[in-house]
């Protein structure tokens, strides 16, 4: 069966995983303890690998901070500022209806610890409007989160834009990468920021590993402060022994997206061209979730018209693994908040699938698999 679910998780690079194994069987040591040689060669691995965050970044290593992956990175990017919000009484943070959970849900909990929050509505292109976010600051905005690319849809996010906007002015911008880190390279390196989150399992690294990227203003770094308590590892912003085996995995899967992914984003359009052509000649009715002019190369968001996602996704599991993007339990199927937001009507929303490869996607193995679910769809369409 083909592997079309990326975005939701993507497969270690087998190099990563050479990486790890080495480091398990041959690096063993705290990365915090001083007294041997252990240690010092568990924290050579460490250091080394936030250079190669650092690289793949553009930005200094002393700036990267090794997390357990995106959701606790978004979290102190959030819960951090509270006692900075207390102390400057800065309170308000502007944040998107199509983020992430990891940063919708901490930010509206910070609502009860006496924050204000907006949240910003799409555009029907699943693009965020930067006027419409500019328009919401006031003289408290202490935060404006926004994500690069979006999970559910794969649609670009203007995040230089509104770098240069919110730089202007004295506000945090912080930016959920998870989806773009390693792919959209150049567009980051380019980009204004203060904080920065990604999981290295969405670049091909380990799962259970990410970064909080604080870039620093001066020698100064953002006023985040942790959000449990514990050592001292990583500055003091996440306490905790820190995984070496993953790290060196995040810090490889980082070298390699630095080295390849020009060359990756050659091979994972094939795969969205072929898709493309399949798709045309199906005769089905069909059409996609987001201005496509926006789009990861990587991802699409597709409503087969009068064919039930459940259904397909049921039939086709065999030998496709793709998803309709949403929370969807044997209980409860809640159409996707990211389609809603962007005004998609529900009817529509039941009957899209995303389907999302990486540059490992066997092309050919693609186009059989793919076609053959849409063979599925025919037989399904009402
Ligand atoms: N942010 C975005 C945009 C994501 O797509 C994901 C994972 O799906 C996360 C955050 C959370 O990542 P993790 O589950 O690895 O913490």
């Amino acid at each position: 069966s083909i592997y079309l679910d990326y975005n939701a998780s993507a497969p270690i690079d087998s190099r990563v995983l050479a990486t790890m194994i080495d480091i398990y069987k041959n690096h063993i040591g705290n990365a915090d303890s001083r007294t041997h040689d252990h240690g010092d060669q568990a924290r050579v691995i460490v250091e080394n690998a936030r250079k190669d965050v650092a690289g793949l970044l553009g930005i200094s290593s002393s700036e990267v901070f090794f997390t357990s992956g995106a959701t606790e990175s978004n979290n102190i990017a959030i819960q951090g500022l509270e006692e900075y919000a207390l102390k400057s009484g800065k309170n308000h943070i502007i944040t998107t209806s199509i983020e992430h959970k990891a940063i919708l849900e901490t930010a509206k909990s910070m609502v009860r610890r006496g924050f204000e929050i907006d949240i910003i509505d799409p555009e029907p292109t699943g693009r965020v409007s930067v006027e419409k976010i500019v328009e919401k600051v006031r003289d408290n905005t202490l935060l404006v989160s926004v994500m690069h690319v979006n999970n559910e849809t794969g649609i670009i996010q203007p995040i230089e834009e509104l770098g240069l906007e919110l730089g202007k002015r004295d506000i945090l911008f912080h930016i959920d990468a998870t989806q773009s880190c390693g792919k959209l390279v150049q567009e980051l390196r380019n980009a204004k920021y203060n904080m920065l989150s990604f999981s290295a399992h969405k670049l091909r690294g380990p799962q259970g590993v990410g970064v909080l990227v604080l870039r620093r203003t001066g020698y100064k770094l953002p006023p985040v402060k942790a959000i449990m308590y514990g050592g001292q590892q990583e500055h003091g912003i996440r306490p905790g022994t820190i995984p070496v085996a993953l790290v060196g995995g995040c810090g490889k899967a980082c070298e390699i997206a630095a080295d390849e992914y020009k060359n990756n984003s050659i091979k994972t359009k094939a795969v969205k061209t072929a898709l493309l052509a399949i798709l045309k000649e199906s005769g089905l009715t069909y059409s996609f979730n987001g201005d496509q002019k926006h789009c990861l190369d990587s991802t699409v968001n597709l409503c087969l018209q009068g064919v039930s996602s459940e259904a397909l996704m049921l039939s086709t599991k065999e030998y496709c693994s793709i998803s309709n993007g949403s929370a969807c339990t044997s209980k409860s199927y809640e159409p996707s908040y990211v389609l809603k937001a962007m005004k998609i009507s529900v009817e529509q929303i039941e009957d899209s699938i995303r389907i999302s490869w990486g540059p490992d996607t066997n092309l050919d193995e693609f186009k059989k698999q793919f076609s053959k679910l849409l063979e599925m769809a025919k037989v399904l369409v009402n």
